[in-house]
């Protein structure tokens, strides 16, 4: 992974995702739905030839399904994530809701998720794009302002990872979700041979999100170099891995569940599973590794 266009976000060289078979990707929509699903938990994102796929024309429609190396055929092609994470101009950019504020409940109330959506995440969007100005000041000022890139740094792991984070965290569901995935689908697949069985997984990522010492995330996760799956617990939001292609995130800060849990995370924890959007995890989990 060479290509480093992208002009407008932070990428420390070399800290790219190893292992994510990124395909040459002739058509636009795998092109697009790889670019947007590069998200990696911690704020380091990787963005390929981004300047090259904003210069694409929109495909007009599904390419039809292409035969895989080992000669079987893709059930469909990624879903595009992480639509309007980032705007035209490379500015991040608060992703409408791809729902509406009530359609999460009895799980979710209304009222969070539009406090959750609405004010927190819009501020970890400006937060990081603030930061990203506030790093090509300093860059271009040089000499003594460099000891300001500590803080700016600070602000933009936080900022960041809170975007992203929170990015896939809305897609991560949806109203009638939840229950196992597709037996069938990569992440079902995937989910038998790593943890046993839904079930196993279930118990395993609701005791590590109740357990997230303080605030955090329970992460779902694809680790690219032994290639499977891993439920890791993300403190602080920005204290997270850099290994591991998010698919499933629960956030257990307060904000997300206060008002119709209080005290109460597992139960939070435990309504979450009934939303999960396994369709948006599948796409994640191909988008990283498109052979499976
Ligand atoms: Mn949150």
């Amino acid at each position: 992974m060479s290509e480093q266009h992208n002009q407008h976000v932070a990428i420390p060289a070399g800290r790219t995702v190893e292992g994510l078979g990124l395909p040459a990707a002739e058509d636009p929509l795998t092109r697009r739905a790889l670019l947007a699903g590069a998200a990696v938990v911690g704020g380091w994102i990787t963005l390929p030839s981004l300047a090259s796929a904003q210069n694409s024309p929109e495909s007009p429609s599904a390419p039809p399904p292409t035969t895989q190396p080992d000669g079987s055929t893709p059930a469909a092609a990624p879903a595009v994530v992480n639509a309007g994470a980032v705007s035209p101009d490379g500015m991040y950019a608060l992703p409408p809701l791809p729902y509406d504020y009530a359609d999460l409940e009895p799980y979710l109330d209304a009222q969070t998720v539009k406090l959750h959506h609405d004010v927190h995440h819009l501020g970890y969007v400006n937060g990081a794009n603030a930061a990203l100005a506030e790093l090509a000041r300093i860059r271009e000022a040089g000499g003594d302002t460099i000891r300001q890139v500590r803080a700016a740094t600070d602000a933009l792991q936080f900022n960041l990872s809170g975007h992203l984070l929170h990015t896939m965290y809305w897609s991560n569901m949806r109203r009638n979700g939840g229950g196992p995935p597709g037996a069938e689908t990569a992440i079902g697949r995937l989910m038998r041979r790593d943890f046993g069985s839904y079930e196993a997984f279930a118990g395993q990522f609701q005791a590590a999100a109740a357990q997230v010492q303080g605030s955090g995330w329970a992460i779902l996760g694809y680790e690219t170099v032994a290639r499977r799956l891993v439920v890791l617990q993300v403190e602080k939001q920005q204290n997270s891995s850099v290994w591991v292609v998010p698919l499933l995130g629960c956030d257990v800060w307060e904000h997300a569940y206060y008002l119709k849990y209080q005290n109460r995370r597992s139960d939070y924890v435990r309504a979450f599973m009934n939303v999960v959007n396994w369709d948006d995890v599948d796409a994640r989990l191909r988008s990283a590794e498109p052979q499976r």
